[in-house]
């Protein structure tokens, strides 16, 4: 069996490469902010669709009009810039569709635009372009050259795509392999079912926890705090620019550390387990929550402690939906089987005698039963809950 995955590695470019990345990023920006605004003018002033066609047969006469600039580089990675545009259209369409009211999509200004993909290996760009060099393995990149690569790991199955993202002042080549073979890991015999939290990340039906939340929740109050304080400051101005950084950096931050502590419990369970039963995301209840008021340049309005829980709560939600799919890639290369169930009740039903009472709960850690007083911590009954009923699914699959 093989899977799909990506693989990350820190660019270790030149000075001279460094200012030609950076001139790649802007001018790739410039293009999806003009193709934008192509869009958007062509819509307002004859309500016409463009498309993304139209856009992309326009390259050749841009790049013929700018040698020395967007003539520059590869007209497969201009094409995946056009194609990206193209998506978020084709995102906002859909929500508008479904009754939604979506932001139009938005301009992409200094720090919002942060990637460059070459969607095929060799055009444009060539992984391991020097494959005979003892000590480096370098990445050519049209109109940028070949730049070393700090390769930590090996690259697995057939390079598909290659990505250049910046990440404040660090430059990562990011590439999509097809074909990597799984690694399976031997039976364990045990199953499990996993309850995702607040306090914790996940909280299995043995009573474990994994993964500490507080963290990131101490991270989210400070990155809120940023926001209020960037709210406050005057457009334009120097300790804006410092602010619209620092909540910058704080949200990379929070990223990170969601990206690290869902790595650490999805490796631990799909370790331990053979099957894995957990809650389904309900993605639209998880939206119907009231939000923090954006002010529409990247702060929050001022709204006191409902902006901060709300921020608070859709970076934890934000965590579950990482987590899932970290578990899901990691369990698909080991071979384990991953069950999603309804959560509806698990919550609120006692997994000792089926009673089902939301006075059951009695705070957001502890589960008392009013009817036969069995006393639990309230995450590892929710656990034992949706393990049951994974286990009831995969029988019922089977007896069919
Ligand atoms: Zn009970």
């Amino acid at each position: 069996m093989a899977v799909r995955r990506s693989f990350k590695f820190l660019l270790r470019p030149t000075r001279k490469q460094v200012v030609a990345l950076t001139a790649c990023l802007a001018d790739h920006q410039q293009l999806y902010n003009a193709a934008l605004e192509h869009r958007r003018t062509a819509y307002r002033k004859a309500g016409v669709t463009v498309r993304y066609g139209e856009q992309s047969a326009e390259l050749k006469h841009i790049r013929a009009d700018d040698p020395g600039g967007q003539g520059r580089w590869s007209f497969s990675s201009q094409q995946a810039t056009l194609r990206r545009l193209d998506k978020a259209f084709g995102a906002f369409f859909a929500r508008v569709k479904a009754g939604l009211v979506p932001g139009f999509p938005r301009f992409k200004g200094r720090g919002r635009f942060d990637t460059v993909e070459w969607p095929k290996d060799g055009d444009g760009c060539r992984w391991d372009s020097q494959p005979g060099h003892p000590a480096a393995t370098y990445v050519r990149l049209q109109g940028i050259g070949q730049v070393r690569v700090h390769q930590h790991r090996r690259v697995l199955g057939t390079v598909k795509t290659i990505s250049v993202k910046r990440e404040g002042r660090r430059w990562y080549v990011i590439l999509s392999c097809d074909d990597v073979p799984a690694q399976p890991l031997p039976a364990t015999g045990v199953a499990v079912g996993i309850d995702m939290g607040v306090a914790w990340l996940v909280t299995t039906s043995d009573g474990e926890h994994v993964a500490n939340q507080r963290h990131l929740a101490t991270c989210a109050d400070r990155l809120a705090a940023a926001q209020r304080e960037l709210s406050r400051k005057e457009r334009g101005s120097h300790r804006r620019r410092k602010a619209v950084a620092r909540v910058a950096a704080l949200h990379a931050k929070v990223r990170r550390q969601r990206l690290d502590g869902a790595h650490k419990a999805a490796l631990a369970l799909v370790r331990a387990y053979d099957v894995i039963v957990h809650e389904a995301l309900q993605v639209a209840t998880m939206t119907r929550r009231a939000a923090p008021k954006p002010d529409g340049e990247g702060g929050w309005l001022p709204n006191g402690a409902a902006a901060k829980s709300g921020l608070n709560k859709s970076i934890l939600d934000a965590g579950w939906g990482v987590f899932l799919t970290i578990l899901s890639h990691k369990a698909e290369s080991a071979g384990r089987e991953l069950i999603a169930v309804n959560p509806a009740n698990t919550s609120r039903t006692c997994a000792h005698c089926r009673h089902c009472a939301a006075e059951n709960r009695v705070t957001q850690a502890e589960f008392r039963c009013t009817a036969c007083g069995h006393t639990v911590h309230a995450d590892v009954n929710a656990a034992i809950n949706i393990f049951r009923a994974g286990l009831a699914l995969r029988d019922a699959a089977e007896a069919a």
